[in-house]
């Protein structure tokens, strides 16, 4: 331009100002921030009352406004722009095996514990003791999904560690305590300590009957004894972790095994960390490859017992994969459902219109079945030894973490596409959801385990599919299509329990169903009737064949989205 400004068509505007003056910045939603993610959210507390944690609410509310706060959401992409890095030594040559992590992440891993999120209903069990901490990782987990895995693992490590009393004694108190210390120190030197868990192999992935990390007596042997641990582990996940529950064949075969990152004399155990899991979801936590080279381990439970003792950790974290992916699926509909409440497009808000309103609303019934079912499976965690609800959980934990954990990648992306193209951007939470989406489903038992093992538990309790039946029909009679759904499927069942081979084939279609039909018996009983109508009109009258956006003509489609979405 040669220096010189070219003449403004408007005499109105100075060069400067009519230079400046591309456009203005118009019907682009406010951020989702500064909100509380516990009132804005009218299914988690109804939810909440119900299942019996009413006496939470005042608490829930408080930690609603914390995790929708700017800054608390901000640590969320802080921890994911910054992966974690792994030094394997340092400046003077000894082995450290240390994975650093971002600031925001540590802060977050201090928030969740500060709040119990590892512990509170060990701590203080009784009614609404699992749900109350259900519901807060529900909303927590909105922020951050990733850091949950340490947080849920340490959760889920109790039962296992308990079954040995002398090593409990220890550890239990560490597990329990709020404090955050990440610290790479010996655990004699910590208050608080976070809990791992290494089962996985190369050559026997799910089927850790197949693993081949051996483990060998130092002096004498059985529970709570020492033993060299010598191997590989294909996935260890939050290798900072303090200790790990592992599983090694010792003599008396397939056992569990505590082992700590530092021995009791203070030197480094010797696992040690290969490299670092190059992850396409869940990176803000830092997930590793490791060789044991004669690690000490505490035998935990009895030998050969293995696979019983850790998969009482194993069933909690099924159960949290339930309720991140719900809270997932949370996330990412509050996000659709706010953008189309701000967004126009061919001069209408695009929540007013026919064909999104049909989305937006089948994104927040995928989501309310989702928590709904959740939350009363952490009922039934709340129950203790109450033999039906016992029976109950059996079928409940694995068809729940199959089906809820199974809807949500399709979930996110459909949620992604209502935001348009400012939805695959990094700087929305909406890829980040995304690429954590299937993660749930493959780890803890990917999909096909836990049909399989929701089979295990028919072979082994029949009586666990009358406990799960007998509480999807609480609501006989009170929907037809229910009814009928459940009628076929019982036939089926029958048909496909005389045949073994059958049986297993089928195994996805009938644990599909069964998913639903609990999904749809508790929003039939507990949801508005807009709710419960859509979702049997949708789920269960459609014969599986559901895309979302799919709602048939009918349905009240504005209740829903009205009941969903969140005000800032
Ligand atoms: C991000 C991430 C972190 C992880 N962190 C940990 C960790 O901290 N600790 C740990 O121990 N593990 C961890 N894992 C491992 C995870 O639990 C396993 O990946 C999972 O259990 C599946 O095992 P695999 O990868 O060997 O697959 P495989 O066992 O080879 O399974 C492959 C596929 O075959 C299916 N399948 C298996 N058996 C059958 C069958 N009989 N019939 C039909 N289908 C079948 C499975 O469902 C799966 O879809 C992690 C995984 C991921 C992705």
């Amino acid at each position: 331009m040669n220096g010189k400004h070219p003449t403004p068509p408007d005499a109105g505007f100075t060069p400067d100002q009519w230079l400046a003056r591309t456009h203005e910045v118009t019907n682009q939603p406010p951020a989702l921030e500064n909100y509380n993610l516990f009132r804005q959210d009218r299914a988690l507390q109804e939810a909440v009352d119900r299942e019996g944690a009413n006496w939470a609410r005042s608490e829930l509310d408080t930690y609603g406004e914390l995790v929708g706060r700017s800054d608390i959401i901000e640590l969320g992409f802080q921890a994911n722009d910054n992966k974690p890095s792994f030094h394997t030594h340092d400046r003077f040559g000894h082995r450290i095996d240390e994975v650093r992590f971002h600031p925001a992440y540590h802060e977050l891993m201090a928030m969740a514990m500060e709040h119990g999120l590892h512990s509170s209903p060990w701590q203080k069990p009784g009614p609404g003791a699992h749900v109350a901490r259900a519901a807060r990782y529900y909303l927590h987990t909105q922020v951050e999904a990733s850091h949950g895995c340490p947080i849920t693992m340490t959760f889920a490590a109790m039962p296992s560690i308990m079954k040995q009393p002398d090593l409990a004694e220890t550890w239990a108190p560490k597990i329990l305590d709020c404090s955050y210390d990440s610290r790479n120190l010996p655990d004699s030197e910590k208050q608080s300590v976070t809990i791992g868990m290494a089962m996985t192999e190369k050559q026997g992935g799910s089927d850790v009957r197949a693993n081949s990390t051996r483990a060998i007596p130092t002096g004498r042997e059985g529970p709570g004894q020492a033993y060299e641990l010598v191997g590989h582990k294909w996935f260890v996940s939050a290798p900072m972790c303090d200790a790990f529950l592992v599983l090694a064949q010792a003599p008396g075969g397939l056992s569990c095994f505590l082992m700590p990152r530092w021995c009791p004399d203070g030197s480094k155990n010797p696992w040690q960390i290969q490299r670092l899991k190059n992850k396409m979801g869940n990176v803000a936590n830092a997930s590793s490859e490791a060789e044991l080279r004669g690690a000490l381990g505490w035998m935990v439970g009895e030998e050969g017992r293995g696979v019983p003792t850790i998969i009482e950790m194993v069933a909690m974290t099924r159960f949290d994969c339930m309720i991140g992916s719900s809270s997932g699926m949370r996330q990412a509909a509050a996000q659709a459902l706010h953008h189309c409440h701000h967004r126009s497009a061919f001069g209408a808000r695009l929540s007013e219109q026919p064909l999104m309103q049909n989305v937006l609303a089948d994104l927040a019934l995928e989501n309310e079945a989702a928590m709904t079912y959740s939350l009363r499976v952490a009922r039934a965690l709340d129950a203790g030894n109450d033999e039906q609800e016992k029976l109950f959980l059996r079928l409940a934990t694995p068809v729940g973490k199959y089906w809820i954990c199974k809807r949500t990648p399709n979930h996110a992306y459909e949620a992604m596409e209502c935001i348009g193209g400012s939805g695959v951007m990094e700087d929305c939470i909406m890829p980040r959801l995304f690429r954590e989406s299937p993660v749930n489903a493959i780890w803890e038992g990917s999909g096909n385990v836990q049909c399989l093992d929701t089979l295990r538990a028919l072979q082994k309790s029949p009586e666990s599919l009358d406990a799960f039946l007998g509480e999807v029909n609480l609501a006989r009679g009170s929907d037809r299509r229910l009814d009928g759904f459940v009628d076929r499927l019982t036939t089926d069942f029958g048909a496909a329990i005389s045949n073994p081979d059958r049986i297993a084939f089928q195994a996805r279609d009938l644990v599909d169903r069964l998913a639903v039909s609990l999904q749809a018996s508790l929003l039939i009983r507990h949801a508005p009737a807009a709710v419960a109508d859509a979702f049997c009109a949708s789920r269960i009258d459609s014969q599986g064949i559901h895309n979302i956006g799919a709602l048939p003509v009918g349905v009240d489609a504005k209740t829903i989205i009205q009941r969903a979405t969140p005000h800032v």
